[in-house]
């Protein structure tokens, strides 16, 4: 891309590509929009931060990033120290989560490898900042294949596309997007999709959305193999439900402002609600244990974020208002708390994580 060309191009680009593929080979699917756009969205710039169009735990406070250290550092005692063991993040952002955790598993002298799974260039150089020792890669594929794994994503699995399909009078069909000369717009597409369908959903109600994210699953088995052959475990950390649901979750954030999904693609932030019961059938398919899952304030209480919290404050008596006031924003069920959930999985022979007493 011409460097000369600033920020504004790359959108403008996406906008024109987006334009040209519908008018030459017809709508394309929402995941492939999300997948396009959200590719744009995080190689432009760094979108993190007060300054940014959205602020993720880790950005919020140390003490999110230290409470996994801990939990990982708890794991690795567990199963007796291995010498050769791996730190490997999907998505790290500005490296925040990862740089915590790392300082929290120092002090049991646990110094994993660290992995860091980025797409955007952009980011991989704020990374490169805050976590100096890393290794990058595109995708799991490239990490080393001997020795346990603790594996972290924190707000990744939302980012990755869904696909949607929509009961219509004349049956399923893949929602796409078109472009009506002046906008982009969802649209019930041409194409049959009822055997995608599972049969106790076939005859809901016209307008019903059905989504789902084949490539989080894909991810999901992915780690799941890689923990049951090499050991370890995993936590899954994100804004999503419990239960079973219909409808679509798509949303875009711009500014801290949610906007229109399909306006400007590339300018706002794509996520779509995480589905935990998924990852829950795809730990079973794979053999894996699953845990959870449990809200994020729960889980971030049992592990002593409250204690870290007063200590913090104690040590830094002019900032103790601040630290409580994110202390709050992570755990209170007003704001982060439930709507957040953590999801592990073990490998064999690893322990039940810290936090998941009690959850199945
Ligand atoms: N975990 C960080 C950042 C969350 S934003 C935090 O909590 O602050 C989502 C992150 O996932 C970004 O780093 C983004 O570049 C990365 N990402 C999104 N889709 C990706 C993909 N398909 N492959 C690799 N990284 C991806």
């Amino acid at each position: 891309m011409d460097e000369t060309e600033g920020e504004g191009a790359a959108p403008q680009g996406l906008e024109a590509v987006f334009r040209r593929l519908i008018g030459a080979t017809g709508p394309i699917s929402v995941a492939h929009y999300m997948a396009e756009a959200n590719a744009h969205y995080y190689n432009r710039a760094d979108p993190l931060g007060t300054t940014g169009d959205f602020i993720t735990a880790p950005e919020i406070s140390q003490m999110f990033g230290e409470m996994i250290g801990l939990w990982l550092a708890d794991q690795w005692q567990q199963v007796g120290k291995p010498a050769l063991c791996h730190f490997v993040e999907f998505g790290p952002g500005r490296g925040t989560l990862a740089a915590d955790a790392l300082r929290a598993m120092e002090q049991f002298d646990f110094r994993p490898k660290v992995h860091l799974i980025e797409g955007s260039s952009a980011l991989r150089m704020a990374q490169k900042l805050s976590v100096p020792g890393a290794t990058w890669h595109d995708g799991l594929d490239s990490v080393p294949r001997e020795g346990p794994l603790l594996i972290v994503a924190n707000e990744f699995l939302d980012a990755l596309p869904v696909r949607q399909i929509v009961r219509t009078e004349k049956g399923w069909r893949e929602r796409v997007v078109v472009h009506n000369g002046e906008r982009f717009l969802p649209v019930a597409g041409a194409r049959p999709m009822d055997t995608a369908v599972p049969a106790e959903l076939a005859d809901s109600p016209e307008g019903t959305i059905l989504e789902s994210s084949p490539a989080a699953a894909g991810m999901a088995y992915e780690i799941a193999a890689r923990l049951k052959a090499q050991g370890g475990a995993a936590l899954f950390i994100d804004y999503g439900y419990a239960e079973p649901r219909t409808g679509s979750t798509l949303q875009a954030v711009r500014a801290h402002q949610k906007v229109d999904p399909f306006a400007d693609p590339g300018l706002a932030d794509l996520t779509a609600l995480v589905d935990f019961p998924q990852l829950q059938r795809i730990a079973l398919a794979g053999d894996v244990d699953c845990h959870g899952p449990v809200g994020q304030g729960d889980w971030l209480m049992a592990l002593g974020i409250a204690q870290r919290a007063a200590m913090l404050a104690k040590g830094q008596p002019g900032r103790a208002q601040e630290i409580m006031t994110a202390l709050d924003r992570l755990v209170s069920p007003e704001q982060m708390g439930t709507l957040f959930k953590v999801l592990a999985y073990r490998g064999p022979g690893w322990p039940v994580g810290a936090g998941f007493a009690g959850a199945s």
